[in-house]
């Protein structure tokens, strides 16, 4: 399933697997100038590859290298041949994605990205018409960028922002970095914030303003009750029972990755 939409002049890509009539985990995929911001997941290669085709594109930039934002990355460079630029530390996972230690349910929803040929990018980048700053934004992943466009006051946030909400936590993310990155990035004059979950969220800086306010209210509750409660118990009161998501995804998105986070300070498949 793909769904092409226009904010503005950025074109927005939804795509996604769907089974049994059911959408899985649908992603964006943005076209901004002549410049695609990420490719999504290649369980809608075909369709994603049509409505690319007659289209300017010089370039690709993915904002890191999990297998829902690099998914068309060959198909599409290989298509336009075109550069593809990520973060230095991107670059193995884009060249070998078998690299990732993809999980069962990742599998089935996502499948693996075929390989591809990345260089690193560097601090800026122009995008016919359009001036992108490159910001180093660690916490989802050590090789997340996000990118900025000062003069339309777009921020592209990857999977940084992904709501206002926070509730589950990927095994591999750091709670604290990911809320010290959103602090920095709201310090930012931002219009519309373009997230590879959300699509277009207009009034971008109050929007991640809120996201850092919530998260600085869950890390304080969690920590007051950090001497009085086991980590298990915290989580029971805070954010209730695991739901839906920790099952599907046996753990690597849990409630208790969470609250084990914020009491460490540490990824949560660092202390365990
Ligand atoms: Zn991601």
């Amino acid at each position: 399933m793909l769904k092409v939409s226009e904010q503005g002049p950025v074109t927005l890509f939804y795509m996604g697997r769907s089974l049994l009539g059911f959408l899985l985990y649908p992603v964006y995929a943005f076209l901004a100038g002549d410049t695609l911001i990420d490719t999504g997941t290649n369980r809608a290669d075909r369709e994603f590859l049509s409505v690319l085709k007659g289209r300017k594109i010089k370039k690709i930039v993915n904002t890191h290298h999990h297998e829902d934002h690099i998914g068309n990355n060959a198909d599409v460079q290989n298509l336009f041949e075109i550069p593809i630029y990520a973060h230095p530390s991107a670059l193995r996972y884009l060249e070998n994605p078998r690299l990732s230690d993809l999980r069962f349910y990742q599998r089935i929803v996502w499948d693996w990205p075929k390989r591809s040929q990345p260089m690193a990018i560097g601090s800026y980048f122009d995008a016919d018409g359009f001036h992108f700053d490159v910001i180093n934004s660690p916490g989802h992943t050590d090789d997340h960028i996000c990118l900025y466009e000062p003069d339309r006051k777009w921020l592209f946030t990857g999977d940084l922002f992904c709501g206002t909400t926070f509730i589950y936590l990927r095994q591999d993310e750091n709670y604290l970095q990911i809320l010290e990155t959103l602090k920095k990035l709201s310090r930012l004059e931002i219009n519309t914030v373009f997230c590879n979950l959300k699509g277009a969220v207009p009034n971008g800086k109050e929007a991640l303003l809120k996201k850092v306010a919530r998260m600085e209210r869950l890390r304080d509750d969690v920590l007051a009750l950090k001497e009085e409660l086991p980590p298990d118990k915290i989580r029971q009161k805070i954010l209730g029972q695991e739901g839906f998501m920790g099952v599907v995804t046996r753990g690597h998105y849990s409630k208790q990755n969470t609250i084990d986070s914020i009491l460490s300070g540490k990824r949560p498949d660092q202390i365990r």
